[in-house]
């Protein structure tokens, strides 16, 4: 029997409510301050992630998973090698939402000279090719938000805001999240800032692992990041990025704290947040929480990148993002007994006391769902008590029962699934009378449709 891929889940039932709740709420909290919703491929060419995330980064190096259709794997393999085929044939099932969202801004020429900023948020899934664990997929879902087209740093304050809003909306305890924030400067404080932390790294390199010894020249920074012990210890008295901030980047970052500050939201800095992709520049922020996911605490995390546009071969254009794992609010909002995805939604069920009611069900199920009522009935000929039986397993609040004895006056019994009361009714004043129940029904309408 086939099983689904390491590290990928199905999504169905209070988990797929869940990842349903989650969007809607992010059409509801992001559409107040202005977004609007996108949608891009699954998989781009390599190049959008090789240039945008950083060549050099866990990322792109191990973890991306890589897409070629039959032929050009063929093709690859009798060459030995796949660099002979066109970039265009050498795709990528994307590891994150950004470079994907620019490379679409600059094809589809969204930001015009002179036009306002695009405010962007999509939800979908995204894959990286990491050891399974709690929080930690292969197949995964985010909520993203892009500004492309601003530098304001009240822009990076509101998005935090926006941010942080989402999490209360989504139901998590204020006090639950931990927001880190960070400047990573732009790349020329960043230039200098890298060679003094690669001289440190150096001085240290015979306890560092092979990796860091690597990234000590390639790219300093990734030592952050990096999962082993001992050089977690050792890049904890490494020099600070946000002490070697050229002015307009210490500036820029003291404004977004002022915002912060003015909007109370309250905030940790962090000098070894550096973010895992080479795109970042100036502000980064990460949301922690402290129960449910064991090693994994970040539910989400972002920043500016006011160089992607440029790197993915459009004009410079500062712009600023962030991303949210489902799974991992799922986890956390389960930590404090709170279910994303709700009780099973309320429906009405239609009884059939004997076979021969099967074609008054099937009408009268007809009419119930003509007036935007979630409506249920048996297809496997149950008994009348087993289809009760089911209609509580279906979360009904009322059962609509069809006898002989009844359809011949031409009517119908309707029993509250709660109190057990039980009414006959006219066949044509059923729908009416169960809008009327259901509309006094608090459950019900909170649940309904
Ligand atoms: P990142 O940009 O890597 O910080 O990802 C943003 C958010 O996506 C993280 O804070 C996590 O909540 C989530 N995330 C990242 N990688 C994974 C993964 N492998 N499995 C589940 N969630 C993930």
């Amino acid at each position: 029997m086939a099983r689904k891929p390491e590290g990928t889940q199905d999504l169905f039932g209070a988990h797929m409510r869940a990842w349903l709740a989650m969007q809607d709420c992010a059409r509801s909290v992001f559409g107040t301050y202005g977004f609007e919703p996108f949608e891009t491929p699954t998989m781009e060419q390599l190049d959008v992630f090789v240039h945008g995330i950083g060549d050099t980064t866990d990322v792109v190096q191990k973890e991306m998973f890589r897409v070629l259709s039959a032929q050009n794997f063929q093709r690859a393999l009798e060459a030995g090698t796949e660099q002979n085929l066109k970039a265009s044939k050498r795709l990528a099932l994307r590891p994150e939402g950004t470079a994907g969202f620019v490379r679409a801004v600059i094809e589809n020429n969204l930001i015009p000279q002179g036009s306002s900023p695009v405010k962007a948020f999509y939800c979908g899934a995204m894959f990286r090719g990491e050891r399974p664990a709690k929080g930690r997929l292969r197949q995964f879902h985010q909520v993203g938000a892009e500004v492309v087209g601003a530098e304001d740093p009240a822009l990076d304050a509101e998005l935090i805001c926006m941010l942080m809003e989402f999490y209360q909306a989504l139901g998590l305890a204020k006090d639950s999240t931990k927001l880190l924030i960070n400047s990573i400067g732009d790349p020329h404080c960043r230039a200098e800032y890298k060679k003094k932390l690669s001289a440190y790294i150096h001085s240290h390199l015979d306890d560092m692992c092979e990796d860091c010894q690597v990234r000590s020249t390639t790219n300093p920074l990734r030592a952050f990041d990096c999962k082993n012990e001992t050089c977690q210890e050792i890049m904890k008295d490494a020099p600070k990025i946000v002490d070697a901030l050229c002015d307009d980047c210490a500036a820029h970052y003291a404004a977004v704290k002022h915002y912060l500050d003015e909007a109370h939201i309250s905030y940790t800095e962090d000098p070894a947040l550096v973010r895992g992709l080479d795109y970042y520049t100036r502000t980064v922020f990460e949301v922690h929480v402290e129960a449910g996911l064991g090693a994994q605490t970040a539910i989400g995390g972002g920043g500016r990148y006011d160089g992607l546009m440029e790197i993915e071969g459009g004009k410079p254009t500062p712009a600023i993002g962030f991303a949210v794992g489902f799974e991992r609010v799922e986890l956390a909002l389960q930590a404090q007994g709170i279910e994303l995805g709700g009780t099973h939604p309320a429906c009405v069920y239609v009884v059939a006391a004997t076979p021969e009611m099967r074609d008054a069900v099937f009408a009268l199920c007809r009419q119930i769902r003509g007036a935007h009522i979630r409506c249920e009935a048996d297809y496997q000929g149950r008994s009348m008590k087993s289809q009760m039986k089911q209609a509580n397993k279906l979360n009904a609040r009322i059962t609509v029962l069809v006898g002989p004895d009844e359809l011949a006056h031409n009517t119908v019994g309707l029993r509250d699934m709660q109190t057990h009361e039980q009414i006959t009714v006219p066949c044509d004043a059923v729908v009416d009378e169960l809008v009327a129940r259901l509309n006094d029904d608090a459950f019900a309408q909170a649940n309904f449709i």
